[in-house]
This record gives C-alpha cells, structure tokens and sequence, in this order.
C-alpha cells in the first residue's frame, strides 16, 4: 500500500537538513523532554564519538521515552565508556586488505570503494565510531587510482560505494565517479550503501534521481534501517522514487538488544519496507567494537529469531543472519 496521504517532501534543502544535525546534547535532551539527569553522562559519552541526528529523525521519536528503540541509537550513554573484553577498536580489520587509499579488495569479484568518512547521523553501535575524524578521506583525491585499479583488473564486476555515507557528497561528484565507473566493460554493477534516504530522505532529489536512473550500468541501494518507526511516509516516498527510477533497493539491519532484538519488530519493519518494494538483504550481529557491548545479542537468541521470523513471513522478507568473522574473506552467513 502506497500512502495517499504522504506530504510532499520538505522543501528545506538536504544540504541544510544535514548541516542542522543536532550535535548538542543539551539540545537533543531538551527537545525531546528526557531526564536532565542524563545530560552529564550524554555529554561524557559524546567526547569519543560526537552525538549527531538529523531533525526529521528526532520527529520520529516519543518524547519522554527514554527507551524508544530510535533514541538508543543516537543517544551518547555511559555504557560507552565501561571496557569489555574482546570489544575493541578495529573489529572488522580492514586496514590490511587496502590497495590504494580508499580501496578494499578483499571479496572474490568485488571491491569497496570508501568515498567519504562522514556520515548524516551517528549510530551509537557503529564499528566506524572510533574513526569518525577521518572526513578528508583520502579516496576524494584518489579515485583515479582506484578506477585505474579497477580497469586492470577483470575480475571485478562490482564497486560497492561505502564510507561514511556516499550520499553526504554532492549529486556532480557522484554522478561523474558513476559515469567513470560506468566505462570500465567488465564493471556490471554499482552498489551504494547508504542510510541516508532512511536520515534525510529530502537528499532524494531529482537530481540524484537523474544521475542514479540513468547509469548505463545496474544500481543497487542497500540502505540501513533497524526499526519500523524509521520509516516514516516521507522516506517511503523517496524509497518508492528510487524504485520506481529503476533502483534495486535492499535493506540490512544491525540486530541491536532492546532495539529490534524480537521477531515482532523485525517482521514488522521488513514488512513496512516492503510496502515500498524493499527486500531484506543482511541482518548483522553487532561488530565488537568498544563501547558497543550492551547493544550485542547473543548469536542463540538471533537464531531464534530468525527462526519465528521464517514461520511468519514468506521467504523473501526474511533477511539472512550474518557477520563479519575478522580475517575471513567474506562474511559468514549463519542462516
Ligand atoms: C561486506 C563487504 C563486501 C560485500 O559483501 P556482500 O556479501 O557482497 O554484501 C565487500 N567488501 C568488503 C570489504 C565488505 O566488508
Ligand atoms: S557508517 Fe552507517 S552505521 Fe555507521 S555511523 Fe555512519 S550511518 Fe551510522
């Protein structure tokens, strides 16, 4: 069901919308009346990972409800700075698999092409979050290097754009990357992972529907929810746009505790997403880095889940349990 009723996109531009983040988290607390009490411990968390939000993703959340399963994304909490063991900064080891600046070859056929290192928001659990002040990626200088990487190397049919988030840069600089990319013969696809569109679906223009429809080669859009309150009439319309300029678009999910750690929840956002032609892609154990271990659910209750979430839905809305081994190859699927 498509909804009639979806207002029309704001008309603020996505540049404003992204550079009138909230990083303050006095503002964040009052804004959507929370305990003052939890101010100081906000602001000790956010000094190694500054907080940041989009306005349009704070109006999704219940003010009061110190437990709405958005706000514990975005939310700096004390649990950040207690150490676990085997919770460390660079779980997922990538640094040793880099070709020139930017560029990962470590899976059989594709390559990951990390354009940026900034992001629209901040999620509390993310693996990159001890690398967030690396914004003058080097790769924005590199990426000659890369395509010629590329253009030698048969093997390689797809370009997976990362960061950051790609779509933090602007529609020329991307739609010229794409049209480089686009020249190399043996490239068959382009995939982005974004959770953009899901943080600021105003960065769904037509300029970007432009460039994004019209490749000559296939574009998939992975993009990244985790609950369905994430998904507001606003984004399914920019999703529905995507799709309908000819994008395959997925989803992958990070299975976070007290967040979407139940069947319920999950069945219910790879529902809705569906509703704008969404299929699942992964559902990710957390990455073990510091200061995200009481996000992690145990690998038998994700088991579980999934098992109840195959009862119910039809094949295609269930996403496939994975995670990233460090040092292996590829990622594993559990099922
Ligand atoms: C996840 C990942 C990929 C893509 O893996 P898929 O299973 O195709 O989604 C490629 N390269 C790196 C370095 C990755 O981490
Ligand atoms: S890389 Fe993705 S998960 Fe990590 S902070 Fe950026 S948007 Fe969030």
């Amino acid at each position: 069901m498509i909804h009639s009723s979806a207002p029309k996109l704001q008309q603020e531009s996505w540049q404003k919308t992204l550079a009138n983040a909230v990083k303050d988290p006095a503002e964040l607390i009052k804004l959507l009346d929370l305990p003052a009490s939890l101010l100081p411990k906000a602001i000790a968390a956010s000094k190694n990972f500054p907080l940041r939000v989009t306005r349009c993703y704070i109006n999704r959340i219940i003010p009061g409800d110190t437990e709405d399963p958005l706000l514990l994304q975005v939310l700096p909490l004390h649990q950040e700075n207690n150490p676990q063991p085997g919770f460390v900064t660079d779980p997922v080891e990538d640094l040793s698999s880099t070709i020139v600046p930017g560029l990962i070859h470590k899976y059989f056929g594709r390559v990951l092409l990390t354009v940026t290192g900034a992001c629209a928001i901040h999620c509390r659990y993310c693996f990159r979050r001890h690398f967030p002040y690396h914004e003058n990626n080097p790769t924005a200088n590199n990426w000659l290097q890369a395509i010629s990487y590329i253009t030698d190397n048969s093997s390689i049919s797809e370009v997976i754009l990362s960061g950051g988030d790609p779509l933090v840069l602007n529609d020329h600089r991307l739609a010229t990357l794409c049209r480089q990319l686009a020249q190399i013969s043996h490239l068959k696809r382009i995939r982005i992972h974004s959770r953009i569109p899901v943080i600021a679906p105003q960065r769904v223009t037509e300029g970007l529907l432009d460039w994004i429809g019209n490749s000559r080669i296939k574009i998939i859009l992975v993009i990244h929810s985790n609950h369905k309150n994430e998904i507001d009439p606003e984004v399914g319309e920019a999703l529905m746009k995507l799709n309908s300029a000819g994008v395959t678009v997925l989803n992958q999910s990070v299975l976070l505790r007290k967040i979407n750690d139940n069947p319920n929840d999950l069945c219910d956002l790879n529902t809705r997403l569906f509703e704008y032609s969404v299929l699942p892609y992964y559902l990710h154990l957390l990455d073990r880095v510091a200061g995200a271990a009481h996000f992690e659910v145990s690998r038998d209750k994700a088991i579980k889940i999934i098992k109840v979430m195959r009862a119910r839905l039809p094949g295609y809305l269930v996403p496939r349990l994975a995670w990233e081994e460090p040092g292996k190859a590829n990622k594993t699927i559990i099922r």
